[in-house]
């Protein structure tokens, strides 16, 4: 198989299509609670391609996201910084405040585990997508 017709076999549930974030994400992503006690972590598929649009979780304390890379292939940069390539195993940690896209690789799936990093006054600011023009430059 090509690597852009590679599926995951996904572990952890895919969950339905990411239809409330959607307005949020270039392509198709997916999304399943794992835990909505305690820790919040929801399970993350994006197809080849897709990726989430920049975007802040803002906290006055504590907050932030952390990444823990299920399977495929993708990206996650930092506003100012080169994009870091993720790979099965990889951990993620988002400080609170930090502008910020992750998403998979354009020739293939990738899944992530999203944890809420419980902070005080915790809320996602969504802003622009990242551009196909910077996107496709991404080996
Ligand atoms: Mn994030």
């Amino acid at each position: 198989m090509k690597p852009h017709r590679q599926k995951i076999f996904p572990f952890f549930p895919v969950g339905d299509k990411n239809d409330a974030f959607a307005q949020y994400f270039i392509g198709q992503s997916y999304l399943a609670p794992i835990s909505t006690t305690q820790v919040p972590v929801f399970n993350v598929t994006f197809e080849p391609g897709c990726r989430n649009n920049w975007h802040i979780h803002h906290a006055k304390n504590g907050g932030g996201q952390m990444l823990i890379c299920v399977a495929g292939r993708g990206w996650y940069q930092e506003e100012g910084k080169e994009a870091q390539e993720l790979h099965p195993g990889d951990v993620v940690n988002i400080p609170a405040n930090v502008k910020h896209w992750h998403g998979a690789a354009k020739d293939c799936w990738f899944q992530h585990l999203a944890v809420e990093v419980p902070g005080e006054g915790g809320k996602t600011e969504w802003c622009e997508a990242v551009t196909d023009d910077a996107y496709c430059k991404l080996p």
